[in-house]
């Protein structure tokens, strides 16, 4: 029901040390308009009446605090490719945690809402552009079935943001289970106050694994909780060819959602080395490299918490040792289920099935095949008539799987429902993103913006006449992706 529901705000991260934030207001734009709403987002959160409310688009641009709301700016801190940076909210403020209907608790923040304490020389402001971007592929991912944070608004300013060009700006409304970061950690312990470290540790536990309230060890309890939803996270990210391109310490969730949508994109051709974001200079968060930069961050995260896991240094430098080790383990395991499930087999049998992965994968990055077209193209043998299947090293793949795919003795329909299941048809294309963002910016035209948003709602199912949304367009080395 689109009338029903209501602003249902509590503030509890306000109990926290007041130098973990700053209160302040959205700075008011000048001329809004409502360019996005995400109804069924908005349903589900108990705000569906602001889809026929007046008042939403001075909500969702920070020029009408909505009623109840305390707005504040996070403190953080993060290593920024691998250097260490005191931070915080730049641009954005949390109005507050809306309760949904269902009781969950989740954070409304306005993204581009003005310069706060934290700005530093940034002009608190967001371009369209970048946040129709993360409000199409945030959506993307959730369709997808990956944790991520929502998108629930975006609204146009008015005003202009000077960046390489002057950009029409923008505001989103972000939806987050909670903005707590490894930063946030990392922040905490930089300060120095071990009092405060805690606040902070029994804070996140009690927002989002309340079962390790009574653990032994409550700060070794939530590391290795954050090292088992990243593994998972990053292995979904592994499974459908996405590359997030910033993967800072401030830009990883203690929630375990995928957070901070910049220079983000998906892979076409199949390579481990590929980098879109136009920052990224060394490749440091190429595809291949996000499994180990979780690893990293998570040692980072580990660090900011030794004062918590030991009194004892040296014993907490050996437990977090030990329990770090467990991250590549969890990893390892969860990325071979994965690939087997792209593959249509159910569970692993013995080490020829790691090979049957590493094969294929070495396969596709020599023959240069797409991610995505050729793992739905193995599941339809009708689908194999193109000639980069009549290698013979690929032909010796795939009577191997074949072979594998008898020992498992399921029929052919359950196995390619579970490859169907698994790899999705249809992501979010460079070219479609590209033109899909020009012409809502330069033309107001949001019609390819809403059909490809359509399109990546239902990714892993067939679509009638959407054959164009999985091409993927013209092989473009040189594609670059920006920050907003
Ligand atoms: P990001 O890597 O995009 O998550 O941003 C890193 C830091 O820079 C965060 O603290 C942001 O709040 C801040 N930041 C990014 N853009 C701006 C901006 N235009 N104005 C102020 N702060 C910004
Ligand atoms: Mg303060
Ligand atoms: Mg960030």
């Amino acid at each position: 029901g689109t009338l029903a529901g209501q602003w249902r705000f509590d503030n509890s991260y306000l109990q926290l040390p007041d130098v973990f934030y700053t209160c302040l207001n959205p700075v008011a734009v000048r001329e809004p308009k409502l360019v996005l709403f995400n109804q069924s987002l908005a349903d589900e959160i108990g705000l569906g009446f602001l889809g026929s409310d007046a008042a939403a688009v001075d909500y969702f641009a920070g020029n009408v605090v909505p009623p109840g709301a305390v707005a504040f700016a996070q403190a953080y801190a993060g290593h920024q490719f691998g250097g260490f940076n005191m931070l915080g909210d730049g641009r954005a403020v949390v109005l507050g945690e809306q309760i949904t209907p269902e009781g969950k608790r989740v954070d409304i923040q306005l993204k581009g809402s003005g310069p706060t304490p934290y700005s530093r020389r940034g002009d608190g402001r967001a371009a369209m552009a970048p946040m129709l971007r993360e409000y199409l592929i945030s959506e993307a991912m959730h369709a997808l079935g990956i944790p991520t944070t929502r998108s629930l608004a975006v609204v146009s300013t008015g005003e202009p943001v000077f960046r390489q060009t002057t950009q029409p700006g923008a505001v989103l409304t972000r939806v987050a289970a909670s903005h707590l970061r490894v930063g946030t950690f990392q922040y905490a312990a930089a300060k120095g106050d071990v009092e405060n470290l805690r606040a902070l540790l029994m804070y996140a536990i009690r927002r989002h694994y309340p079962e390790l309230e009574g653990a032994d060890n409550p700060a070794l309890a939530l590391l290795q909780r954050v090292i088992d939803v990243q593994a998972t996270l990053i292995v979904n990210w592994m499974r459908v060819g996405f590359i997030h391109g910033v993967m800072n310490t401030d830009n990883m969730t203690i929630s375990g959602e995928t957070i901070d949508y910049g220079p983000c994109a998906f892979m076409n051709r199949y390579d481990r080395e590929t980098v879109f974001s136009s920052i990224d200079h060394q490749g440091r968060y190429a595809f291949g490299n996000q499994p180990g930069i979780a690893q990293w961050n998570l040692l980072r995260l580990a660090e900011a918490l030794l004062p918590l896991i030991d009194d004892n240094e040296d014993r907490a430098i050996e437990t977090v040792k030990e329990t770090i080790g467990q991250y590549a383990e969890l990893y390892t395991s969860r990325f071979e289920q994965m690939m087997l499930n792209k593959l249509g087999i159910e569970r692993k049998l013995d080490e020829t099935d790691e090979q049957l992965i590493s094969d294929l994968l070495d396969w596709m990055t020599e023959a240069q095949v797409d991610y995505t077209n050729t793992f739905r193209e193995l599941a339809q043998a009708e689908l194999l008539l193109s000639p980069v299947y009549s290698s013979p090293k690929f032909k010796d793949w795939h009577a191997k799987w074949k072979a594998r795919l008898d020992r498992q003795g399921e029929s052919l329909s359950a196995v390619r429902d579970r490859m169907n299941r698994t790899n999705p048809a249809y992501i979010a294309r460079n070219h479609l993103v590209e033109h899909a963002l020009t012409q809502a910016e330069r033309e107001m035209d949001l019609e390819p913006f809403n059909q490809l948003l359509s399109v990546l709602s239902n990714p892993y199912e067939h679509q009638d006449g959407k054959a164009s949304y999985m091409d993927p367009g013209e092989h473009n080395p040189g594609y670059m992706t920006f920050c907003g």
